[in-house]
């Protein structure tokens, strides 16, 4: 928790002049800003100019298959939970075109085509995205097969974390073990680490350099020193937020949902699930895609695409003409279970950081930990009941 955080750790205090001075520094280091903005009545993530475009004095309520903005009670920057996107798509890009071909006199030429890629800033990481940064760098760089693009963006980017500072209804990640604190500073992936407190003044923040790169960039802007008093108060704030957590994951969820493959409660889920694929969409950890080729009418030009896909689709399953899961409850099941018990086989850990995004995002609000909650209460227990 940020409270581990002393004066001396090299922490400093910005306030939002100095915050802007970081963006500007980092613009003319030729990085593209990407943070938290207000679009369309959701706080969603794309390109920034400045300290000015991020969402001063918003908060959002989110609940199942509910979210709203609303004027906050302080002008917080960071006074939100969750963005309604996770920061997957500026490293693994939801459509991106893999090799074009034309056929020449002889056969054809076929060329890889070189991804876009730029140095990038992401501002405004919450811990649990940060999190589902490193499961990513595990899916696509450290599991044995490297995707060269992800990679490369992934190299290009720098990562400024906002510990959380308020809960969002449907956030869990303190029972996930990621959040609302980033406690492993040198190890957490982030470059600088973000701690926003409220003065009478207005907000500020401490930061806390989590790299070489970091800390060179915070000695570029003029914050000042960071007291006892300065990292309390951050830590109060951080607290504040896993206080108000209102939802939890089973701590054996893994276990338990090994054990309940066959279990009828999938087939009630499956009565309330419009196969919709937007919890696969939202989720900041979903790593899954599909390729397509085309070619144009004359057959002269070729090209393969790579998109984002979905569990939930049944051509996402389909093997020798048919789908493999073909009820809504084995493709609920695939997901969940993947999600939360057979990625503890497959790469050591869970799936999930608990961000609440498929709660929120879910059309029909089905809640990932209300369904875990439902197959323990069905072993009789009462220890789920929180
Ligand atoms: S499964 Fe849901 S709560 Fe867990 S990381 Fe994905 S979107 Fe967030
Ligand atoms: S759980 Fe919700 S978001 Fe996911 S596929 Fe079903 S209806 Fe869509």
């Amino acid at each position: 928790m940020a409270g581990a955080t002393r004066p001396d750790d090299g922490a400093c205090v910005l306030d939002t002049g100095a915050l802007e001075q970081l963006i500007e520094l980092l613009r003319a280091d030729g990085y593209r800003v990407v943070g938290p903005q207000v679009t369309d009545g959701a706080i969603v993530l794309g390109t920034i100019a400045g300290a000015g475009d991020l969402p001063a004095g918003i908060t959002d309520d989110q609940e199942p298959g509910r979210y709203r903005l609303r004027q906050g009670t302080s002008q917080a920057l960071f006074g939100y939970a969750a963005p309604a996107q996770g920061w997957k798509r500026f490293l693994f890009a939801p459509d991106e075109t893999l090799w074009r071909a034309e056929r020449t006199d002889g056969g054809f030429r076929c060329e890889e085509e070189p991804p876009a890629i730029g140095r990038t800033a992401l501002l405004g990481v919450r811990p649990c995205d940060l999190r589902a940064v490193d499961i990513l760098d595990q899916v696509f760089t450290r599991s044995g097969v490297v995707d060269r693009r992800y990679q490369a963006r992934r190299a290009a980017a720098l990562i400024i974390a906002v510990e959380c500072t308020q809960a969002g209804g449907t956030c869990f990640c303190a029972s996930m073990g990621a959040g609302p604190d980033i406690a492993d500073a040198a190890n957490c992936g982030a470059d600088i680490i973000l701690t926003e407190f409220l003065v009478d003044a207005g907000p500020l923040l401490l930061a806390r350099p989590a790299s070489a790169r970091g800390a060179e960039l915070l000695a570029g802007v003029p914050g000042w020193r960071a007291g006892a008093a300065d990292c309390e108060a951050a830590a109060e704030a951080v607290k504040g937020a896993a206080r108000s957590m209102g939802r939890q994951m089973p701590a054996d969820v893994a276990t338990l949902v090994g054990r309940s493959l066959d279990h009828p409660h999938w087939a009630d889920v499956a009565a309330r699930c419009l196969g919709c694929g937007t919890c696969t969409a939202v989720c900041p950890t979903c790593f899954c895609s599909t390729v397509e080729d085309s070619t144009d009418l004359a057959g002269t030009t070729a090209e393969r695409r790579r998109r984002w896909d979905s569990c939930f689709t049944l051509d996402f399953s389909t093997l020798h003409g048919g789908p493999i899961r073909s009820s809504g409850a084995a493709r609920y099941r695939q997901w969940l279970a993947h999600k939360l018990a057979h990625w503890w086989e497959q790469f050591g850990r869970s799936g999930c950081v608990g961000c609440g995004r498929c709660i929120t995002w879910c059309p029909v609000g089905i809640d990932i930990t209300a369904e875990a909650r439902a197959l323990a209460e069905r072993e009789g227990r009462t220890d789920a009941n929180h």
